[in-house]
């Protein structure tokens, strides 16, 4: 099978590897459709979770090729997405019931073989079915819509709460829709980009709390978002990953509020935080680091339409142009590119 196979960071090629064969227990997937994340620049460059080498993609649907001999509930033909993570069930933290903590947390696409490939093998038990209502490329959303499902978990959002979120990405725009069903009240969402801003203006996302974030003075950007809420929101999100934003999340609290990291940072950033703040307003900081086990909740909004995704997708590309998907998101000249190998 082709598939992209890195060797190092930044080193990476279309290679020609063994067709992989299940096990009993696992089904063999042949990738239809693959999504290009932000996560897949950070792995390009060797951190999050990369282990070399890897087939990267970890936002795949396809249909099931072969499955292993003990594999009952799956069948040829099957047109599926699976959980990307792999749990080892034997850590303390899985025997405790928490799987998101496993000490041993693997991830296809991150650590283990992904889906920018021709085909992907899976354990029966992390597959989904898909209906013929979810093109493959939109399936492809499964897994930053349940990432985003696990948000919502972490941030508990209660009715009527005021939302401000920097960045509207693919997850931020999946977020933003997911805490909408959750019972936020007034969203005020900023990014750089009109493009995206319009997208969620389409979404019934009122214009006026719209915001373009101005990287070259972002006092014009604070003050617009200041004047919508003098006194600060609920719940602050950072969805963009930038340490400066998570910074300037501080800015926009009242007393009691969720401030909530939701980007991926460099792992080696630092910003300041006054302790005294945090004690004396007490302000909630809430980290969301992936998903596990959040898939069939994903799928439902997407398969409901009560998430859209549709519009997040601006670029569709062979295996071969996998490099110049890369590029396109790093040039911020694509919202979401999908990779159909
Ligand atoms: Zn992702
Ligand atoms: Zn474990």
């Amino acid at each position: 099978m082709k598939a992209i196979e890195y060797s190092a960071p930044r080193t990476f090629a279309i290679v020609e590897r063994e067709t992989p064969q299940p096990g009993p227990h696992q089904v063999l997937i042949r990738v239809k459709a693959c999504g290009i994340c932000k996560t897949d620049l950070t792995i390009h460059d060797g951190s999050f979770l990369a282990q070399f080498p890897l087939i990267n993609g970890h936002e795949f649907a396809g249909v099931i090729e072969a499955v292993g001999s003990a594999v009952t509930e799956w069948k040829v033909g099957d047109r599926v997405t699976a959980d990307n993570t792999e749990l080892c069930g034997y850590c303390d933290a899985c025997r405790d019931d928490k799987p998101l903590y496993c000490e041993n947390f693997n991830s296809h696409g991150c650590n283990m073989p992904g889906g920018f490939a021709e085909y992907v093998l899976i354990n029966h038990d992390k597959v989904f079915a898909i209906s013929d209502r979810l093109s493959f490329e939109e399936a492809t959303f499964t897994e930053p819509t349940a990432c985003a499902v696990h948000g919502v978990d972490r941030i508990d959002p209660h009715f009527g709460d005021t939302v401000l979120m920097f960045g509207a990405g693919p997850t931020g725009i999946i977020l933003a829709q997911l805490l909408r069903l959750a019972g936020a009240g007034r969203m005020v969402i900023a990014d750089p980009h009109q493009d995206k801003l319009d997208i969620l203006a389409k979404l019934g996302f009122p214009e006026e709390d719209l915001i373009v974030i101005d990287k070259a003075d972002p006092a014009k950007h604070t003050a617009a978002i200041q004047a919508l809420m003098p006194k600060g929101f609920d719940i602050v999100i950072d969805a963009t990953g930038a340490p400066s934003i998570t910074q300037a999340t501080f800015q926009f609290v009242h007393k009691g509020s969720k401030i909530v990291v939701y980007g991926v940072c460099p792992a080696d950033a630092t910003i300041e935080v006054n302790p005294y703040q945090i004690f004396s307003e007490e302000y909630t900081i809430i980290g969301s680091f992936a998903q596990t086990h959040c898939f069939s909740r994903a799928l439902y909004y997407l398969e409901s339409g009560k998430v859209q995704v549709k519009d997040l997708i601006s670029h569709r590309l062979p295996l071969e142009e996998y490099g110049h998907g890369l590029d396109l998101i790093v040039q911020k000249k694509a919202k979401k590119v999908v990779i159909l190998p």
